[in-house]
């Protein structure tokens, strides 16, 4: 498969206002109707270029001609119990990609009122192969493009905004780009849909509100800290030392922890924004009070927060989580090193909520499918 897809009809989410003024321009179109477009995609959110009323008949008919609006399609979506929604995207070239919505409800403040966060993707499976994680096991298919990101937000604000009163407000307060994927290994798209997110003529969405995840790409973290828009970073770290994170994150191996905590440290010293350090916690792996205490040292020198994950089981994997006491030691010896941290509660463990399991699921299902010549290739 082309590492670059290339869509028979480019999505207008790829736009940017001064790309699509250009456009306009040079087709002998009114330029000052680009603004009018932005409106109508990302403050009234449609989805078909006839809803745009105040656009002229003839122009809306070029937009059809040279543009879709989403490059994606919803084709399921899980709920589970826990107010955690998945929701399963079929791409162009048939690919899935996945985007979860999760609610966290607070005490007497009703389900609609609940704090949201969106989780999306930015690749089609992933080269990083850490070991926790369901996107690496079929390997990496794609790079997405800046249109398919934008779309699976475009798509929860549409979601969300079915059966309420307005569908002016964003639905979610976060948004964490710690789906399927490595962000910065697909920097370019990424930084692009972000910043298309974050802009005036965008959705205009809080870049405090948004946190880029990654395995530890050192070179790419230092990139970004160079950016003019400053996003939040998270960096995966799930080892507190070389030996014990080359077997969670082969990544490592490329840049180890002495090349990744000073990249990390210039993009703190850049940004002066806290970031977070994620650390999956794994019996008998990495849960030991030394790895904690080495933890607690380098959030510290970091300013960092750290974030503990219970294990989510991933079929295949033998790996379990350690019980509450050894969660709630292992957070008091970070603690005692100076840094701050908390413990997640997993959300959506009845949904496969951990990344690309939905997916790696529904393929197994097609595969199945076809092994019993019940489905034909599409
Ligand atoms: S955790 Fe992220 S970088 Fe690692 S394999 Fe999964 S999607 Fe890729």
């Amino acid at each position: 498969m082309s590492k670059i897809f290339v869509p028979a009809k480019p999505s207008i989410y790829t736009e940017t206002l001064d790309s699509l003024t250009a456009r306009f321009k040079e087709s002998g179109l009114p330029a000052f109707r680009a603004t009018q477009v932005m409106e109508w995609l990302y403050g009234k959110r449609v989805d078909t270029f006839d809803a745009m009323t105040n656009v002229p008949v003839d122009l809306r008919n070029w937009l059809k001609t040279n543009y879709v609006i989403m490059p994606c399609e919803s084709i399921h979506v899980h709920k589970s119990g826990d107010v955690t929604e998945k929701i399963l995207f079929q791409l162009e070239d048939k690919q899935l990609i996945e985007t979860v919505l999760i609610r966290y409800p607070q005490e007497g403040v009703g389900l609609e009122h609940s704090r949201k966060t969106v989780c999306i993707s930015t690749q089609v499976g992933c080269a990083y192969a850490c070991k926790f994680c369901a996107s690496g096991l079929n390997g990496w298919k794609r790079d997405l493009l800046a249109a398919e990101i934008i779309a699976q937000l475009m798509h929860i604000c549409r979601m969300e905004a079915l059966g309420s009163q307005r569908n002016d407000g964003i639905p979610f307060d976060n948004i964490v780009v710690m789906g399927m994927g490595e962000p910065l290994s697909n920097y370019e798209n990424v930084l692009h849909a972000l910043t298309t997110l974050n802009a005036d003529w965008g959705l205009k969405f809080g870049s405090r509100r948004i946190t880029v995840s990654t395995s530890g790409l050192a070179p790419q973290i230092i990139r970004l800290s160079e950016e003019p828009v400053q996003f939040r970073l998270a960096i995966s770290l799930h080892g507190a030392t070389d030996e014990v994170r080359n077997q969670i994150m082969p990544i490592n191996k490329r840049y180890p922890l002495d090349v990744l905590i000073p990249a990390v440290k210039q993009f703190t010293e850049k940004h002066g924004r806290m970031i977070t350090l994620e650390f999956i916690l794994i019996e008998d792996v990495n849960d030991s009070f030394d790895q904690a205490e080495k933890l607690g040292e380098i959030a510290a020198d970091l300013h960092a927060h750290v974030n503990l994950i219970p294990y989510n089981t991933v079929e295949g994997l033998a790996w379990k989580r350690p019980n509450i006491r050894r969660q709630q030691k292992f957070a008091d010896v970070v603690r005692s090193a100076g840094a701050s941290v908390t413990i997640r509660k997993e959300k959506g463990d009845d949904i496969s909520a951990a990344c690309g399991q939905l997916k790696l699921r529904k393929e197994n299902e097609i595969e199945s499918l076809k092994a019993n010549d019940l489905l034909t290739e599409a």
